[in-house]
């Protein structure tokens, strides 16, 4: 797939425009800067790739908006090797971003169709990247404990399952609400193996977590 100038250069335009938001954390930014955001997009929308805003991907699902991407990704404050679950593999496009950072990511997604396009995408990124197809609403405890965990849909409460599955450190980021479609952004910090610190970080709008821990 092509990655032209003109695409590099609206790319460069959305990054700045995520500065001008907030984003700070520059490792985050220069990620972001790397991956060619239009090749998680369907193909006959790629010139819309580079605005800051979700776009449908089938399946009634979507790929985030750039700014929830970066805003998530500076919240779970990972390092070079950081080991890391994503829940809702959805276009990839996350994945890739946190792949450039140089984590060991496990990425898991729960409609088949979308997690086998993501990988046809991310199969450059195949030593960093292990994708699973399943329920990830209960977290995925076979590669537990984790440095972070980062949440891509909106669930209806924090699921204590995900909470177990942290390192002692680790940190949980997961947008919750009590509606299926407006959530509130919570960071969880495990201080200890009893005790979790809980911030909160604005409000978001996703699509909704399903699976058994999930909106069923
Ligand atoms: N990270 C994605 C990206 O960069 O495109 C965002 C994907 S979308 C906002 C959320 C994804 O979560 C959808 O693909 C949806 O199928 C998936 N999902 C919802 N509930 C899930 C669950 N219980 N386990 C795994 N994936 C789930």
């Amino acid at each position: 797939m092509l990655d032209l100038p003109v695409h590099k250069g609206r790319r460069l335009k959305l990054i700045s425009e995520l500065e001008h938001k907030g984003i700070q954390n520059k490792a985050v930014l220069e990620a972001m800067k790397r991956v060619p955001r239009h090749w998680y997009f369907p193909k006959d929308f790629e010139n819309l790739a580079y605005r800051d805003a979700a776009f449908p991907i089938g399946h009634d699902q979507t790929i985030s908006q750039p700014y929830t991407v970066a805003f998530q990704t500076q919240l779970i404050d990972v390092e070079v090797d950081s080991k890391v679950l994503e829940i809702g593999t959805g276009s990839g496009y996350q994945a890739a971003v946190l792949a450039e950072l140089g984590v060991q990511l496990y990425s898991i997604e729960y409609v088949k169709p979308l997690l086998q396009e993501a990988a046809r995408l991310l199969v450059s990124y195949r030593d960093k990247i292990k994708l699973i197809h399943g329920d990830g609403s209960k977290g995925y405890s076979k590669y537990a404990p984790y440095d972070a965990i980062i949440v891509t849909a909106g669930a209806p409460t924090i699921p204590q399952e995900l909470m177990k599955q942290l390192k002692i450190g680790g940190r949980l980021v997961i947008p919750v609400g009590t509606e299926r479609n407006s959530q509130e952004m919570f960071r969880i910090t495990r201080n200890s193996e009893t005790h979790f610190k809980r911030e909160k970080f604005g409000d978001f709008k996703f699509v909704p977590l399903v699976g058994k821990d999930g909106w069923l």
